[in-house]
C-alpha cells in the first residue's frame, strides 16, 4: 500500500485515537506510518487547545498538517507557535468569560479552575492542564447545579448567541464553529478525493456526515450512538475494538479499499 497523497484522515482524540483512560496513541503506530509514508494528510480535531496539540501533531510527526481546536472554534495552522502569542487569555476568550459569567450560576469553567482542578477533572499532568487552560476560544466546564436549571442555563446561553456542545467530559461554550464546520472548510482547501472521519462520540456525528468514510471508535465507557445515516450502505462503518486499536485497525482497512479500487480502476 503507497501513494495516499489523495487521502485526508480527520481524527478525534479522546477515546478515538487516544486511549480514553490512558490518553496512549501507541496502538495506532501501524496505521500513523502507513499514512504518513504515503503522504496522506492528517488533521486532529478536538477539543483541546493549540498548546495541548501542537505537543501531539510533532509527536505523532504529521506537522504540516493544521488541527481543528478546542472543538472546531478555531484553527492550529502548520508552522503556528501556539505559545507565543497567548498567555491563555485572548480579548476572544475574556469577552466569551464575561458573557458566561451572565449566565444562570452553575456552570464551572475551565477558567473558574485552578491546573489542579483542572489536572484532577482530567487525569491530565499538571502541565498538561497548564496547556489546557490556555484558550482561545471557547470554554469548558461542567456543570454543578440540578438538571432543570441546566436547562434554563441552556436557553439563556442560546439567547446570548452562544454555542454549547456536549462531549463526554465536559461541556463546552464558544462563539460558534464546530469541528464538522472545519472538516467542510479544510475538505476545500486541500481537495483530497477521500476523506476519512473518524470519532466515539455524539459530538463527532455531525463531522462524520461529511465523511467519504466515517468510522465510528467503539467506547465502551460512553452510551452507543445511534445509527448514522449511510451506515447501512457502509460509508459508515463502527470498530470493535476501542481507541487507537480500533483507529488502526479501521484506518489501515479503508486504505487497503481504496488501494484495491485504484489497481482495480474501479475508482477513477
Ligand atoms: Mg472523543
Amino acid at each position: 500500500m503507497t501513494g495516499f497523497r489523495d487521502v485526508l484522515v480527520v481524527s478525534d482524540l479522546d477515546g478515538t485515537l487516544l486511549d480514553h483512560e490512558t490518553y496512549s496513541w501507541d496502538a495506532a503506530r501501524p496505521a500513523l506510518d502507513v499514512l504518513r509514508s504515503g503522504g496522506a494528510g492528517l488533521v486532529l480535531a478536538s477539543s483541546k487547545t493549540a498548546a495541548e496539540i501542537s505537543d501531539l501533531r510533532d509527536a505523532i510527526q504529521f506537522p504540516d498538517w493544521p488541527s481543528i481546536v478546542e472543538n472546531g472554534s478555531g484553527l492550529l495552522e502548520p508552522g503556528e507557535d501556539p505559545q507565543a502569542d497567548l498567555g491563555g487569555d485572548t480579548p476572544l476568550y475574556q469577552t466569551l468569560r464575561s458573557a458566561i459569567a451572565g449566565l444562570p450560576a452553575g456552570f464551572r469553567g475551565f477558567g473558574d479552575m485552578t491546573e489542579k482542578e483542572v489536572s484532577e477533572r482530567t487525569g491530565l499532568t499538571l502541565s498538561a492542564a497548564q496547556k489546557a487552560r490556555m484558550r482561545r476560544f471557547s470554554e469548558p466546564g461542567v456543570w454543578e447545579a440540578d438538571s432543570a436549571g441546566f436547562d434554563a442555563f441552556l436557553a439563556a446561553a442560546q439567547k446570548a448567541s452562544l454555542t454549547v456542545q456536549r462531549g463526554g467530559r465536559f461541556t463546552t461554550l464558544s462563539f460558534g464553529g464546530t469541528k464538522a464546520d472545519k472538516v467542510v472548510e479544510l475538505v476545500d482547501r486541500f481537495k483530497p478525493r477521500h476523506t476519512i472521519v473518524l470519532g466515539d462520540a455524539p459530538n463527532d456525528v455531525e463531522m462524520l456526515r461529511q465523511a467519504d468514510h466515517g468510522v465510528i471508535v467503539a467506547n465502551q465507557s460512553s452510551a452507543e450512538l445511534s445509527p448514522l445515516p449511510g451506515e447501512d450502505q457502509g460509508r459508515i462503518r463502527r470498530t470493535t475494538r476501542p481507541g487507537p486499536e480500533g483507529w488502526a485497525d479501521a484506518v489501515l482497512d479503508i486504505l487497503q479499499e481504496i488501494s484495491q479500487m485504484k489497481e482495480t480502476g474501479t475508482h477513477g
